[in-house]
Protein backbone atom coordinates (compact mmCIF):
# COMPACT_ATOMS: atom_id res chain seq x y z
CA UNK A 1 0.00 0.00 0.00
CA UNK A 2 1.55 3.93 -0.85
CA UNK A 3 2.10 5.78 1.90
CA UNK A 4 -1.00 7.96 1.43
CA UNK A 5 -3.02 4.89 0.77
CA UNK A 6 -5.27 3.85 3.97
CA UNK A 7 -7.92 1.19 4.87
CA UNK A 8 -9.29 3.52 7.03
CA UNK A 9 -8.89 7.03 7.19
CA UNK A 10 -11.33 8.72 10.46
CA UNK A 11 -12.10 12.25 10.71
CA UNK A 12 -12.20 13.89 14.36
CA UNK A 13 -9.93 12.19 17.66
CA UNK A 14 -13.15 12.47 19.94
CA UNK A 15 -14.22 9.32 21.78
CA UNK A 16 -16.10 7.88 18.58
CA UNK A 17 -13.44 8.66 16.49
CA UNK A 18 -10.71 7.07 18.70
CA UNK A 19 -12.50 4.23 19.34
CA UNK A 20 -13.29 3.23 15.74
CA UNK A 21 -9.57 3.94 14.80
CA UNK A 22 -9.00 1.32 17.93
CA UNK A 23 -10.93 -1.28 16.74
CA UNK A 24 -9.89 -0.78 12.88
CA UNK A 25 -6.30 -1.39 13.76
CA UNK A 26 -6.85 -4.14 15.94
CA UNK A 27 -7.94 -5.55 12.94
CA UNK A 28 -5.01 -5.20 11.24
CA UNK A 29 -6.66 -2.33 8.66
CA UNK A 30 -3.70 0.16 8.23
CA UNK A 31 -6.31 2.83 9.90
CA UNK A 32 -5.32 7.40 10.07
CA UNK A 33 -7.28 9.37 12.46
CA UNK A 34 -7.20 13.53 11.05
CA UNK A 35 -8.01 16.19 13.25
CA UNK A 36 -7.94 19.62 12.65
CA UNK A 37 -7.37 20.33 16.62
CA UNK A 38 -4.27 20.16 18.63
CA UNK A 39 -4.53 17.96 21.02
CA UNK A 40 -6.75 14.54 21.29
CA UNK A 41 -10.50 14.17 22.59
CA UNK A 42 -10.28 17.59 23.64
CA UNK A 43 -14.17 17.37 24.99
CA UNK A 44 -12.80 14.41 26.94
CA UNK A 45 -10.86 16.64 28.55
CA UNK A 46 -13.21 19.61 29.76
CA UNK A 47 -16.26 16.71 29.95
CA UNK A 48 -17.39 15.95 33.57
CA UNK A 49 -16.26 18.91 35.47
CA UNK A 50 -12.71 17.45 34.33
CA UNK A 51 -13.32 14.05 35.97
CA UNK A 52 -14.71 13.00 32.49
CA UNK A 53 -18.41 11.06 33.51
CA UNK A 54 -17.53 8.43 30.79
CA UNK A 55 -20.32 6.21 30.97
CA UNK A 56 -23.21 5.13 32.78
CA UNK A 57 -24.35 1.63 33.59
CA UNK A 58 -27.78 1.56 33.23
CA UNK A 59 -27.42 2.87 30.12
CA UNK A 60 -30.12 1.81 27.21
CA UNK A 61 -31.75 3.19 24.39
CA UNK A 62 -34.45 4.81 26.91
CA UNK A 63 -31.68 6.81 27.92
CA UNK A 64 -31.19 8.51 24.51
CA UNK A 65 -33.34 11.02 22.02
CA UNK A 66 -33.64 10.84 18.36
CA UNK A 67 -36.31 10.39 15.57
CA UNK A 68 -35.50 6.84 15.88
CA UNK A 69 -35.29 5.42 19.38
CA UNK A 70 -34.56 1.95 18.17
CA UNK A 71 -31.32 2.71 16.39
CA UNK A 72 -28.72 2.92 19.22
CA UNK A 73 -29.91 -0.33 20.57
CA UNK A 74 -27.44 -2.72 18.61
CA UNK A 75 -24.47 -0.77 19.04
CA UNK A 76 -25.02 -0.30 22.74
CA UNK A 77 -25.85 -4.27 23.36
CA UNK A 78 -22.88 -5.44 21.50
CA UNK A 79 -20.31 -2.76 23.38
CA UNK A 80 -21.65 -2.10 26.55
CA UNK A 81 -21.11 0.26 29.78
CA UNK A 82 -18.88 -3.21 30.98
CA UNK A 83 -17.38 -3.10 27.76
CA UNK A 84 -15.40 0.10 28.46
CA UNK A 85 -15.41 -0.15 31.82
CA UNK A 86 -12.98 -3.27 31.86
CA UNK A 87 -10.83 -1.13 29.28
CA UNK A 88 -10.74 1.50 32.20
CA UNK A 89 -10.14 -0.87 34.50
CA UNK A 90 -7.17 -2.67 32.56
CA UNK A 91 -5.58 0.70 32.56
CA UNK A 92 -5.98 1.00 36.14
CA UNK A 93 -7.69 4.22 36.15
CA UNK A 94 -9.19 5.04 39.44
CA UNK A 95 -12.94 5.98 39.61
CA UNK A 96 -16.15 6.02 41.09
CA UNK A 97 -19.60 5.63 41.00
CA UNK A 98 -21.45 9.08 41.96
CA UNK A 99 -24.70 9.06 41.33
CA UNK A 100 -26.96 5.88 40.04
CA UNK A 101 -24.82 4.45 37.60
CA UNK A 102 -22.33 7.60 36.91
CA UNK A 103 -18.92 6.53 36.54
CA UNK A 104 -16.23 9.58 36.63
CA UNK A 105 -12.54 9.22 37.25
CA UNK A 106 -11.25 10.07 40.34
CA UNK A 107 -8.52 11.68 39.09
CA UNK A 108 -8.61 13.79 35.96
CA UNK A 109 -10.51 13.33 32.27
CA UNK A 110 -6.95 13.57 30.85
CA UNK A 111 -6.38 9.49 32.32
CA UNK A 112 -9.59 8.65 29.60
CA UNK A 113 -7.75 10.27 26.91
CA UNK A 114 -4.11 8.92 27.33
CA UNK A 115 -6.23 5.23 28.12
CA UNK A 116 -7.00 5.85 24.30
CA UNK A 117 -4.13 6.93 22.71
CA UNK A 118 -1.96 4.27 24.49
CA UNK A 119 -4.50 1.92 23.00
CA UNK A 120 -4.14 3.90 19.77
CA UNK A 121 -0.32 3.30 19.92
CA UNK A 122 -0.52 -0.21 20.70
CA UNK A 123 -2.77 -0.81 17.78
CA UNK A 124 -0.83 1.00 15.24
CA UNK A 125 -3.27 3.64 14.56
CA UNK A 126 -1.57 6.46 13.20
CA UNK A 127 -2.64 10.16 14.93
CA UNK A 128 -1.93 13.06 12.94
CA UNK A 129 -3.17 16.46 14.36
CA UNK A 130 -3.44 20.18 13.00
CA UNK A 131 -5.14 18.36 10.01
CA UNK A 132 -7.43 20.52 8.08
CA UNK A 133 -9.59 18.74 5.45
CA UNK A 134 -9.72 20.88 2.37
CA UNK A 135 -12.42 17.71 0.78
CA UNK A 136 -13.81 14.24 0.67
CA UNK A 137 -14.42 12.75 -2.73
CA UNK A 138 -15.73 9.25 -3.69
CA UNK A 139 -13.73 8.41 -6.23
CA UNK A 140 -15.29 7.43 -9.67
CA UNK A 141 -12.84 3.74 -9.65
CA UNK A 142 -13.22 1.48 -7.26
CA UNK A 143 -10.20 -1.28 -6.23
CA UNK A 144 -10.34 -4.60 -8.41
CA UNK A 145 -13.05 -6.55 -5.67
CA UNK A 146 -15.22 -3.58 -5.91
CA UNK A 147 -14.55 -1.35 -2.87
CA UNK A 148 -14.93 2.26 -2.99
CA UNK A 149 -12.06 4.84 -2.97
CA UNK A 150 -12.27 7.98 -1.47
CA UNK A 151 -9.72 10.96 -1.46
CA UNK A 152 -9.22 13.12 1.23
CA UNK A 153 -7.66 16.18 0.78
CA UNK A 154 -5.66 18.05 3.12
CA UNK A 155 -3.69 21.09 4.47
CA UNK A 156 -1.67 20.27 7.91
CA UNK A 157 -0.32 22.53 9.91
CA UNK A 158 2.45 23.08 12.69
CA UNK A 159 5.72 22.84 11.22
CA UNK A 160 4.28 21.51 7.55
CA UNK A 161 1.39 24.72 7.44
CA UNK A 162 0.19 24.89 3.88
CA UNK A 163 1.06 21.64 2.49
CA UNK A 164 -1.45 19.94 0.75
CA UNK A 165 -1.93 15.86 0.41
CA UNK A 166 -3.93 14.09 -1.11
CA UNK A 167 -5.08 10.88 1.02
CA UNK A 168 -7.08 7.46 -0.27
CA UNK A 169 -8.86 5.57 2.06
CA UNK A 170 -11.57 2.08 1.77
CA UNK A 171 -13.94 3.85 4.34
CA UNK A 172 -13.83 7.16 5.78
CA UNK A 173 -15.38 7.58 8.97
CA UNK A 174 -16.76 10.70 9.62
CA UNK A 175 -16.49 11.83 13.66
CA UNK A 176 -16.33 15.03 14.31
CA UNK A 177 -19.01 15.73 16.98
CA UNK A 178 -21.97 18.32 16.95
CA UNK A 179 -21.51 21.84 17.03
CA UNK A 180 -21.17 22.92 21.10
CA UNK A 181 -17.98 24.47 22.26
CA UNK A 182 -16.68 26.00 19.33
CA UNK A 183 -14.11 27.65 20.97
CA UNK A 184 -12.35 23.94 21.40
CA UNK A 185 -13.19 22.92 17.76
CA UNK A 186 -16.66 21.93 17.25
CA UNK A 187 -17.68 22.50 13.62
CA UNK A 188 -20.48 21.34 10.84
CA UNK A 189 -18.16 19.64 9.29
CA UNK A 190 -19.88 16.22 9.50
CA UNK A 191 -23.49 17.36 8.81
CA UNK A 192 -21.72 19.43 5.29
CA UNK A 193 -20.77 15.89 4.53
CA UNK A 194 -23.31 14.09 5.18
CA UNK A 195 -25.32 16.74 2.67
CA UNK A 196 -22.71 16.55 0.31
CA UNK A 197 -23.19 12.67 -0.54
CA UNK A 198 -26.88 13.68 -0.32
CA UNK A 199 -27.68 12.35 3.56
CA UNK A 200 -30.54 13.35 4.97
CA UNK A 201 -29.34 15.84 7.83
CA UNK A 202 -32.64 16.94 11.01
CA UNK A 203 -32.58 20.00 12.26
CA UNK A 204 -30.04 20.70 15.05
CA UNK A 205 -30.11 22.45 18.33
CA UNK A 206 -28.11 22.92 21.54
CA UNK A 207 -29.03 20.87 24.37
CA UNK A 208 -28.10 19.51 28.03
CA UNK A 209 -27.91 23.48 28.40
CA UNK A 210 -29.63 26.15 30.58
CA UNK A 211 -32.87 27.93 30.09
CA UNK A 212 -33.26 31.52 29.18
CA UNK A 213 -36.21 33.32 29.50
CA UNK A 214 -37.62 36.85 28.62
CA UNK A 215 -35.78 39.45 30.14
CA UNK A 216 -38.28 39.99 33.04
CA UNK A 217 -38.32 36.36 34.01
CA UNK A 218 -33.92 36.58 33.79
CA UNK A 219 -33.85 39.77 35.38
CA UNK A 220 -35.31 38.42 38.25
CA UNK A 221 -33.68 35.06 38.31
CA UNK A 222 -30.46 36.82 37.96
CA UNK A 223 -31.37 38.47 41.33
CA UNK A 224 -31.17 34.62 42.69
CA UNK A 225 -28.46 33.82 40.98
CA UNK A 226 -26.37 31.08 42.66
CA UNK A 227 -29.80 29.69 44.48
CA UNK A 228 -29.92 26.12 43.92
CA UNK A 229 -33.22 23.59 44.73
CA UNK A 230 -33.70 20.19 44.51
CA UNK A 231 -36.72 19.44 41.74
CA UNK A 232 -38.94 17.60 40.06
CA UNK A 233 -38.44 19.05 36.46
CA UNK A 234 -41.20 18.03 33.55
CA UNK A 235 -40.44 18.54 30.25
CA UNK A 236 -42.02 17.14 27.17
CA UNK A 237 -43.35 14.35 28.65
CA UNK A 238 -39.83 13.28 30.73
CA UNK A 239 -39.39 14.17 34.68
CA UNK A 240 -36.10 14.84 36.39
CA UNK A 241 -35.31 14.54 39.84
CA UNK A 242 -31.95 16.95 40.21
CA UNK A 243 -31.03 20.13 41.51
CA UNK A 244 -31.96 23.66 39.12
CA UNK A 245 -29.76 26.57 39.80
CA UNK A 246 -30.16 29.85 39.31
CA UNK A 247 -28.06 31.90 37.06
CA UNK A 248 -27.79 35.42 35.26
CA UNK A 249 -28.49 34.31 32.28
CA UNK A 250 -31.47 31.99 33.48
CA UNK A 251 -31.72 28.28 35.08
CA UNK A 252 -29.13 25.64 34.74
CA UNK A 253 -28.02 22.98 37.02
CA UNK A 254 -28.98 18.85 36.41
CA UNK A 255 -32.62 19.55 36.44
CA UNK A 256 -32.06 21.84 33.23
CA UNK A 257 -30.02 20.35 31.13
CA UNK A 258 -31.84 17.25 31.40
CA UNK A 259 -35.11 18.70 30.57
CA UNK A 260 -33.96 21.07 28.12
CA UNK A 261 -32.80 17.80 25.97
CA UNK A 262 -36.73 17.39 25.84
CA UNK A 263 -37.83 21.41 24.98
CA UNK A 264 -38.67 22.61 22.27
CA UNK A 265 -39.83 26.55 21.63
CA UNK A 266 -43.23 26.42 22.92
CA UNK A 267 -43.12 23.63 25.55
CA UNK A 268 -43.43 24.73 28.92
CA UNK A 269 -41.08 23.35 31.77
CA UNK A 270 -42.75 22.61 34.61
CA UNK A 271 -41.03 22.74 38.48
CA UNK A 272 -42.00 20.98 41.45
CA UNK A 273 -40.60 22.51 43.96
CA UNK A 274 -41.50 20.12 46.79
CA UNK A 275 -41.00 16.85 45.10
CA UNK A 276 -40.58 14.82 48.45
CA UNK A 277 -44.47 15.79 49.41
CA UNK A 278 -47.78 14.97 47.54
CA UNK A 279 -49.95 17.93 46.89
CA UNK A 280 -52.37 16.78 49.99
CA UNK A 281 -49.21 15.90 52.07
CA UNK A 282 -47.76 19.19 51.21
CA UNK A 283 -51.35 21.20 52.10
CA UNK A 284 -51.62 19.20 55.31
CA UNK A 285 -47.81 20.32 56.15
CA UNK A 286 -49.01 23.79 55.74
CA UNK A 287 -52.40 23.68 57.20
CA UNK A 288 -50.93 22.08 60.39
CA UNK A 289 -48.37 25.31 60.20
CA UNK A 290 -51.39 27.74 60.56
CA UNK A 291 -52.90 25.39 63.67
CA UNK A 292 -49.93 24.99 65.49
CA UNK A 293 -48.02 28.10 64.57
CA UNK A 294 -50.50 30.64 63.79
CA UNK A 295 -48.59 33.77 64.66
CA UNK A 296 -45.93 33.01 62.03
CA UNK A 297 -45.35 35.16 58.61
CA UNK A 298 -45.81 32.40 55.49
CA UNK A 299 -42.43 33.87 54.72
CA UNK A 300 -40.94 32.47 57.45
CA UNK A 301 -42.59 29.12 57.56
CA UNK A 302 -41.74 28.72 54.47
CA UNK A 303 -38.30 29.03 55.25
CA UNK A 304 -38.42 25.42 56.53
CA UNK A 305 -38.54 24.17 53.04
CA UNK A 306 -36.86 27.13 51.16
CA UNK A 307 -33.98 29.36 51.21
CA UNK A 308 -35.77 32.73 52.39
CA UNK A 309 -34.07 34.58 49.50
CA UNK A 310 -36.20 32.25 47.23
CA UNK A 311 -39.57 32.03 49.30
CA UNK A 312 -39.64 36.02 49.13
CA UNK A 313 -38.93 36.62 45.59
CA UNK A 314 -41.66 33.33 44.11
CA UNK A 315 -44.42 35.30 47.05
CA UNK A 316 -43.59 38.54 45.40
CA UNK A 317 -43.98 36.63 41.87
CA UNK A 318 -47.29 35.60 42.74
CA UNK A 319 -48.23 37.88 44.68
CA UNK A 320 -48.92 36.21 48.08
CA UNK A 321 -49.06 38.78 51.34
CA UNK A 322 -46.51 38.40 53.71
CA UNK A 323 -49.09 38.33 56.58
CA UNK A 324 -49.41 35.45 59.88
CA UNK A 325 -50.53 32.00 58.82
CA UNK A 326 -53.75 32.85 61.26
CA UNK A 327 -54.51 35.29 58.50
CA UNK A 328 -54.45 33.73 55.39
CA UNK A 329 -57.64 31.32 54.23
CA UNK A 330 -57.08 27.34 53.48
CA UNK A 331 -57.63 27.93 50.19
CA UNK A 332 -54.74 30.44 49.25
CA UNK A 333 -52.30 28.30 51.08
CA UNK A 334 -53.31 25.52 49.04
CA UNK A 335 -53.11 27.88 46.13
CA UNK A 336 -49.50 28.45 47.03
CA UNK A 337 -48.68 24.73 47.59
CA UNK A 338 -50.52 24.30 43.74
CA UNK A 339 -47.91 26.48 42.79
CA UNK A 340 -45.03 25.14 43.96
CA UNK A 341 -46.07 21.99 42.83
CA UNK A 342 -46.95 23.15 39.44
CA UNK A 343 -44.50 25.72 39.07
CA UNK A 344 -44.80 26.24 35.54
CA UNK A 345 -42.24 28.28 33.34
CA UNK A 346 -42.01 29.66 29.81
CA UNK A 347 -38.49 29.46 28.37
CA UNK A 348 -37.15 31.88 25.39
CA UNK A 349 -34.52 29.68 24.71
CA UNK A 350 -31.36 27.84 25.73
CA UNK A 351 -28.32 29.50 26.21
CA UNK A 352 -26.11 28.55 22.81
CA UNK A 353 -23.82 26.03 21.57
CA UNK A 354 -21.30 28.44 23.50
CA UNK A 355 -22.20 26.32 26.64
CA UNK A 356 -24.49 23.37 25.63
CA UNK A 357 -23.11 19.79 26.50
CA UNK A 358 -24.82 18.70 23.16
CA UNK A 359 -26.28 18.92 19.73
CA UNK A 360 -29.11 17.46 19.47
CA UNK A 361 -30.41 16.15 15.61
CA UNK A 362 -27.75 15.51 13.28
CA UNK A 363 -26.85 12.74 10.64
CA UNK A 364 -30.62 11.28 10.00
CA UNK A 365 -30.54 7.40 11.69
CA UNK A 366 -32.85 6.42 8.83
CA UNK A 367 -29.67 7.07 6.46
CA UNK A 368 -27.29 5.26 8.23
CA UNK A 369 -27.07 1.05 9.21
CA UNK A 370 -28.21 0.74 13.16
CA UNK A 371 -25.74 -2.32 13.20
CA UNK A 372 -22.75 -1.01 11.42
CA UNK A 373 -23.14 3.15 11.24
CA UNK A 374 -22.34 3.10 7.68
CA UNK A 375 -24.26 5.16 4.87
CA UNK A 376 -26.57 3.16 3.16
CA UNK A 377 -26.53 5.31 0.18
CA UNK A 378 -22.93 5.54 0.39
CA UNK A 379 -20.95 2.29 0.97
CA UNK A 380 -17.48 2.78 2.55
CA UNK A 381 -19.32 6.52 4.31
CA UNK A 382 -19.73 6.20 8.27
CA UNK A 383 -20.94 8.25 10.93
CA UNK A 384 -20.35 8.09 14.40
CA UNK A 385 -20.65 9.60 17.53
CA UNK A 386 -22.52 12.40 18.07
CA UNK A 387 -22.83 13.88 14.84
CA UNK A 388 -25.46 11.19 13.95
CA UNK A 389 -29.05 12.06 15.15
CA UNK A 390 -28.56 10.17 18.78
CA UNK A 391 -27.87 12.78 21.90
CA UNK A 392 -27.96 10.86 25.63
CA UNK A 393 -29.48 12.19 29.16
CA UNK A 394 -26.99 13.86 31.20
CA UNK A 395 -25.08 11.11 33.03
CA UNK A 396 -22.29 9.96 30.95
CA UNK A 397 -24.64 8.30 28.35
CA UNK A 398 -23.40 10.19 25.33
CA UNK A 399 -19.74 9.12 25.79
CA UNK A 400 -21.54 5.39 25.84
CA UNK A 401 -22.91 6.48 22.55
CA UNK A 402 -19.82 7.24 21.72
CA UNK A 403 -17.76 4.25 22.37
CA UNK A 404 -20.15 2.24 21.32
CA UNK A 405 -21.01 3.95 17.88
CA UNK A 406 -17.38 3.96 16.94
CA UNK A 407 -17.05 0.54 18.63
CA UNK A 408 -19.40 -0.80 16.02
CA UNK A 409 -18.16 0.93 12.64
CA UNK A 410 -14.34 -0.46 13.82
CA UNK A 411 -15.84 -3.80 13.51
CA UNK A 412 -16.30 -3.18 9.90
CA UNK A 413 -14.61 -0.76 8.35
C1 LIG B 1 -18.47 20.78 28.75
C2 LIG B 1 -18.90 19.40 28.35
C3 LIG B 1 -18.92 18.38 29.27
C4 LIG B 1 -19.36 17.10 28.89
N1 LIG B 1 -19.34 16.12 29.84
C5 LIG B 1 -19.76 14.88 29.50
C6 LIG B 1 -19.68 13.80 30.43
O1 LIG B 1 -19.14 13.96 31.53
N2 LIG B 1 -20.18 12.59 30.04
C7 LIG B 1 -20.72 12.38 28.79
O2 LIG B 1 -21.16 11.26 28.50
N3 LIG B 1 -20.73 13.36 27.87
C8 LIG B 1 -20.26 14.60 28.20
N4 LIG B 1 -20.26 15.58 27.24
C9 LIG B 1 -20.70 15.24 25.87
C10 LIG B 1 -19.55 14.50 25.16
O3 LIG B 1 -18.35 15.23 25.35
C11 LIG B 1 -19.81 14.35 23.66
O4 LIG B 1 -21.08 13.82 23.44
C12 LIG B 1 -18.76 13.42 23.05
O5 LIG B 1 -17.48 13.98 23.24
C13 LIG B 1 -19.01 13.20 21.56
O6 LIG B 1 -17.93 12.46 21.05
P1 LIG B 1 -17.58 12.52 19.49
O7 LIG B 1 -16.34 11.72 19.35
O8 LIG B 1 -18.76 12.18 18.69
O9 LIG B 1 -17.26 14.05 19.20
P2 LIG B 1 -16.17 15.03 19.83
O10 LIG B 1 -15.70 14.56 21.14
O11 LIG B 1 -16.78 16.39 19.75
O12 LIG B 1 -14.95 14.92 18.83
C14 LIG B 1 -15.01 15.47 17.55
C15 LIG B 1 -13.60 15.74 17.08
O13 LIG B 1 -13.67 16.18 15.72
C16 LIG B 1 -12.80 17.26 15.52
N5 LIG B 1 -13.30 18.07 14.42
C17 LIG B 1 -14.42 18.83 14.38
N6 LIG B 1 -14.51 19.44 13.20
C18 LIG B 1 -13.45 19.06 12.46
C19 LIG B 1 -13.01 19.36 11.16
N7 LIG B 1 -13.68 20.21 10.37
N8 LIG B 1 -11.85 18.80 10.73
C20 LIG B 1 -11.15 17.96 11.52
N9 LIG B 1 -11.52 17.63 12.76
C21 LIG B 1 -12.68 18.17 13.23
C22 LIG B 1 -12.80 18.01 16.83
O14 LIG B 1 -11.60 18.76 16.98
C23 LIG B 1 -12.91 16.86 17.84
O15 LIG B 1 -11.65 16.42 18.27
C24 LIG B 1 -19.79 16.85 27.58
C25 LIG B 1 -19.74 17.87 26.63
C26 LIG B 1 -19.29 19.13 27.00
C27 LIG B 1 -19.23 20.20 25.94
Amino acid sequence: MATNEYDVIVIGAGGAGLMCAIEAAKRGRKTLVLDHGSKVGSKILISGGGRCNFTNLTASSRNYVSENRHFCKSALARFTPRDFLAMVQEHQIAYHEKKLGQLFCDGSASNVVSMLVKECENAGVILRLGAKIKSVVKLPNTTFDGATLFEVTVSSGGALTGQVETLVGSSVVIATGGLSIPKIGATGFGYEIAKQFGLKVLPRSAALDGFTFSSEVQKKFSELSGLSLDCLATCGGESFRENVLFTHSGLSGPAALQTSLHWKPGLVLELDLLPELSVEAAEQWLIQGKQERSQILLSNFMKEKFPARFIDFFCEAHQFEVKPLIEIQDKTLKDLIGLLKHWKLEPRGTVGYQKAEVTRGGVDTDELSSKTLESKKVPGLFFVGEVVDVTGWLGGYNFQWAWSSGWAAGQVV
